[in-house]
This record gives C-alpha cells, structure tokens and sequence, in this order.
C-alpha cells in the first residue's frame, strides 16, 4: 500500500545527523557492460560536505522498482539524489514516478522545449516530437540548466527533504551538481567539513600494519582509521569531520605524523599518490634517469612510468625484450649466459638491467624476468618465480621474487616490487 509523504515522515528524527541516498536509475547499469560511476563521484562530493551516504540503489528503467525505491528512500533520508532516465524515450520514466510519488503533476514548460528546439537546430538537426517528454517538470520544482545536453535537471524541496534528479551522462550530472545542488546541501550539512587522507604502505600485511599502528589510532575517534587491502598495498585511511576543513586536516595530522613514524619505509605515500607517481617524483627531485628491460611485464612497469606527465625527465628508456634473442641482441645479454642458467635467473635479470642501464645511459637500469603462468613452470622454476635486476654506477644486485596469483596479477606485483625496489635502494 502506498503511503502518502507525511505519514512517511514521521518516523524519521530531525535531529539525526545528516544522510544521503543515491538512485542511480538504468537497466544498462543492471548488465556487466555499464557501471554506475556516478555514484561514487557523488559520494566523495556528499562526504566532502560532511553528509553520509546512508544506502544506493540501482534500478533498472522500470517503473514499480523506481517508487518502490524512491518511497522506501523518503520515509528514511533528508538529501536524495538520483541520476539517470532523464532522456526522450519511453524507458526514460524518471519524471513521471517522481511527479507520481511526490504527488506533484507535470508542469510542460515551453521555454525548456525551445532551448532544446534551438540545439538541434544549431546542430542542423530536426527535433524528435520525444523531446517534448524533456520539458515536463513536476510542479513546484526548479528546473537546474544543463548546458551541456537537453535534459535540465530538477530540485524538489519537500518541506526539510532535498531531492535532487540528475541526468545520467557524467559530463552533464557533474556540473549541475556542482553549480546548482552543491550550494543547497552546503548550508544543511551542519558546517560540518569531512576530510580523508590515505596513506599507501609496500611491503607489508594488513594484520601487520594494524599491529603496529593500533597503539596509535586507538586513542582516536577523530579521525577514524581503517585499515584496507588494495591490490597490492595496504592502505590506511584517516577520516576526521570538523567545522572547517582546515581543522578536520589538523586532526588528520596529528595522527598521521604519529601513525607515519611507525610505519617508517614501508610508507610511500602521505597524500593517496600512486607507487608510481611517487617513484617520478622523487627520480625528479634527485634529478635520476631510469630505464627499464622487461619480459615477463611486457613493458608495464615503463607504462607505469610514463603515465605521469613530466616522464621525459627521468624516463629514458624501456624495451620489451621476451625472447633469448631480443635479450641477447637488444641489451647484450650474452647467449650462454642463458644458455647456462635460463633466461629466467637471477644472472640473467642482472645482465638486462646492466645492459639497458649501459645502452640508455640512465642513472637506474631495471631488468626483469619471470614465469607469469599459467604455463611454462616447472619444478624447479615454478610459475610466478620472478627476478628482478637493478644496476647503477656501481654495481648491479637482484632480487627473487615467488609471486601469487594468475598471470594479470602476477605482471602487475612484479612491477610493483620492481618499482619499490628502487624506491626503496635510491628514493628515501
Ligand atoms: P539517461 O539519462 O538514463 O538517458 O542516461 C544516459 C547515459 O548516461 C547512459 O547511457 C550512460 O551512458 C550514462 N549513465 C547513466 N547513469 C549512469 C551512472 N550511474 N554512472 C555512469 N554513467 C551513467
Ligand atoms: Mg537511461
């Protein structure tokens, strides 16, 4: 049975901290060919307004799971958002459950068709008799501009409820939000700010980490930590809400400073920075070059470092070298040297990085060989048996590596290692 909205809301206390949902509405959401981004985009923008996301939902473009949800929604939670099925079609039913639900009829607004009529025309185009759909607004509502496609969205002020309804394509929900819904929940949340920093830890486990810093962030609530796995780094997240986001950074810095110490090198990043970007920055300031030989990565590790803007200044070079051929023509590896302990060895990823770091003239040279499976382990060499070389002015070394894990996840440690290897010998 429905309920009517003041029946709803009497069960919801005022004086509760402030909470969000978010709808995202679209069967295509529903397939494995379409993720719902948008709602991770408007999460971090509620938390940074100190409001909670209380639940989300993704509903596909049916008509019954719609109210169902946006009823079950408003009974619960101050600030709702959804995103989507704000199009032309007949599966574009957004407008119309939330006219329904909300009892407020449709309200066709002339000026919304022709702005929509002019951008066809400016495109050469001829409008759909659909397009009319777009310019139905539920009555009492403000119709927010979207400058960057047809659908304008809608804000709905249901006596202390905020109801926001966003179209679905990113590019246009961002700046609507950002122009016209942000500044509404802004006086609402309190003036509470929420802030977050993540700190990226190599080289050891979580229950590992957690026992060195408990002693620390236990005697805190704010910020709140948590400990997390995240591919292959642990990370820890402080959390900390205050009136300004300036002091929410100063509690996060007082148990971070704390929490750093303990962690000593295993930390790589204060601020959430990628292995990577962390690496360039500091080859950067030390003004090092690098250059990479790899087989078993086939050249991720020289993607991974060239994704940052600025490589040229330290990345000098990177060949995939997967043969014994490529090894021994490309970076000199001499043939018995393969011949003699196999190309995956320790001799050998020395010999690669020794050769590119001679061919390229870098600072750094990194070789490295390995078994990413699934086939092509033995015994004695199994899969996921890595090697990584490293060779500078002074002298070359490696290190051996037995890997977890299929072949993607074994490619994407070995570069992991390789790159805190080097953190680790030359950036601290
Ligand atoms: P709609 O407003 O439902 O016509 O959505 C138009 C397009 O926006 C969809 O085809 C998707 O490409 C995109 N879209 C809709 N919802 C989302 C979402 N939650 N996350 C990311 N993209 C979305
Ligand atoms: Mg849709």
């Amino acid at each position: 049975m429905a309920l009517t909205l003041n029946e709803t809301r009497k069960t919801k206390p005022d004086s509760a901290p402030l909470h969000a949902e978010i709808i995202a509405i679209g069967s295509e959401l529903l397939t494995p060919n379409r993720t719902d981004t948008n709602s991770l985009w408007l999460t971090q923008q509620l938390n940074s307004l100190g409001i909670t996301l209380r639940q989300k939902t993704i509903v596909g473009d049916d008509e019954q799971c719609l109210e169902d949800t946006l009823r079950d929604a408003l009974k619960r939670t101050r600030v709702i958002l959804s995103t989507g099925g704000l199009g032309p079609t007949e599966d574009d039913i957004t407008r119309k459950v939330y006219a329904r639900v909300l009892r407020r009829p449709l309200v066709f607004h002339p000026e919304i068709l022709d702005r929509i009529r002019h951008l066809f025309e400016s495109r050469g185009m001829k409008m759909s008799p659909n397009n009319e759909r777009q310019a139905l607004v539920p009555q009492d509502a403000e119709i927010l501009p979207n400058p960057n496609g047809t659908a304008p969205g809608i804000l709905i002020r249901n006596q202390d409820q905020v109801i926001a309804i966003l179209p679905g394509p990113p590019r246009e929900m961002q700046p609507m939000f950002t122009n016209y819904v942000r500044p509404v929940l802004e006086p609402l949340s309190g003036g509470l700010r929420l802030r977050q920093r993540i700190l990226r830890v190599s080289g050891m486990g979580e229950s590992a980490v957690d026992n060195l810093i408990a002693p620390v962030y236990q005697r805190y609530t704010n910020p709140a930590t948590t400990i997390l796995f995240n591919k292959t780094d642990i990370e820890v997240h402080l959390t900390a809400t205050a009136p300004t986001e300036a002091e929410a950074d100063r509690l996060i810095d007082e148990v971070a400073v704390q929490v750093e110490e303990k962690l000593g090198e295993n930390l790589f990043a204060h601020q959430g920075e990628t292995l990577e970007q962390v690496v360039a920055l500091k080859l950067t300031v030390k003004g090092y070059t690098i250059a990479t030989a790899e087989s078993c990565t086939g050249g991720l590790i020289a993607a991974r470092l060239t994704d940052i803007p600025g490589s040229s200044k330290y990345f000098l070079q990177g060949a995939v070298t997967y043969s014994n051929e490529a090894k021994t023509q490309v970076l000199g590896v001499p043939a018995d040297l393969i011949a003699t302990h196999g190309a995956v060895s320790p001799e050998v990823a020395e010999s690669m990085a020794r050769g590119i770091k001679e061919r390229s003239g870098a600072t750094i040279g990194v070789g490295v060989t390995g078994i990413a499976g699934p086939d092509g382990g033995t015994t004695e060499k199994p899969v996921g048996l890595v090697y990584i070389g490293i060779a500078d002015d002074v002298g070359t070394t490696h290190r051996k590596l037995i890997l977890p894990g299929d072949r993607e996840r074994i490619r994407w440690l070995t570069s992991q290692a390789a790159l805190d290897l080097v953190r680790r010998r030359y950036l601290l």
